[in-house]
């Protein structure tokens, strides 16, 4: 279970606060979804649990399944279950993906334990088959030249291999099309379980049409201001975020809706 109570998230070198006050709960087994405008704080979220550098939390906490994440070296989260995949994963040249996954498979046992080579092979090797991902794979770089649908096929391998407890999925959809979209969705359904827990952070109702997710919640200016069912997401693919910023927002906020509400029209005006 992944608890994140009132967490307060500002830039280490600037006085800018991203996080003001988020509140999340998800269940073992569950999957929630995070929609919202860019710049809210989605990406800042999930950073901030990965223990990315360059954000200072200033007040609350986040467990996953009881242990304090904040208080942790970036690969002790990994360690203690907590997987992130993103839009763009990187790109390690020389480093092939077997042995990728062997050293991360590693570096999460135990001290003094130490992977059964053929196990793992077999495992990996039938992962890859499921995911109709060439063998040949298993001898390149990590995402060297891989196509986009390729790295999406490494990072679910990716997830199957190393059974995280909670994944957070930061806009690992954008811009796939509708094949890599299903593999991300089948990846994360069957992981689906009572010992793993996900949150997908999306623009698109695509995928959340194949990974269903059973709370939806919609951050606005570094805050969850709604959280309902998948009825919300139809509700923003309908009307957009306007609403959103009308509801939460400041006198600011409208100024800048009707902005893009004006310059949308204009873009409509001046395209026929
Ligand atoms: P989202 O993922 O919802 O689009 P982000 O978390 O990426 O939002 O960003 C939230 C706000 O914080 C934005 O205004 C962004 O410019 C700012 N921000 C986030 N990280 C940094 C950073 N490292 N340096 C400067 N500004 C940042
Ligand atoms: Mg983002």
């Amino acid at each position: 279970m992944l608890e994140i109570k009132n967490l307060h998230v500002k830039l280490e070198e600037e006085d800018k606060v991203i996080l003001n006050g988020v509140d999340l709960t998800i269940g073992a087994g569950e999957v929630h979804a995070i929609m919202g405008p860019n710049g809210s704080g989605k990406s800042t979220l999930s950073y901030v649990l990965a223990g990315r550098d360059g954000y200072e939390v200033t007040e609350g906490s986040a467990t996953l399944d009881g242990q304090e994440l904040l208080e942790m070296e970036p690969e002790e989260r990994a360690a203690a279950g907590l997987f992130l995949a993103f839009q763009y994963p990187v790109e390690i040249p020389g480093l092939g993906m077997g042995k990728f996954l062997k050293r991360a498979v590693e570096a999460r046992l135990p001290e003094g334990e130490s992977v059964n080579v053929s196990a793992f092979l077999k495992e990996v090797r039938a992962d890859m088959d499921w995911l109709s991902f060439d063998r040949a794979f298993l001898g390149r770089s990590l995402n060297d030249g891989f196509s986009g649908g390729e790295k999406k096929r490494a990072e679910i391998l990716q997830l199957l291999t190393l059974k995280p407890g909670f994944a957070i999925f930061d806009e690992t959809d954008s811009g796939l099309d509708i094949d890599a979209l299903k593999i991300v969705a089948a990846g994360i359904e069957r992981m689906r379980g009572p010992g793993f827990g996900a949150l997908i952070i999306t623009h698109y109702r695509r995928i959340l049409d194949y990974a269903v997710p059973s709370l939806v919640h919609v951050m606005y200016k570094g805050r969850l201001v709604l959280t309902g069912g998948t009825e919300i997401v139809r509700d923003l693919e309908a009307k957009g975020y306007d609403w959103i910023r009308e509801g939460y927002g400041s006198p600011e906020d409208e100024i800048e809706a009707e902005e893009i509400r004006s310059g949308s029209a204009l873009a409509e005006a001046t395209h026929g």
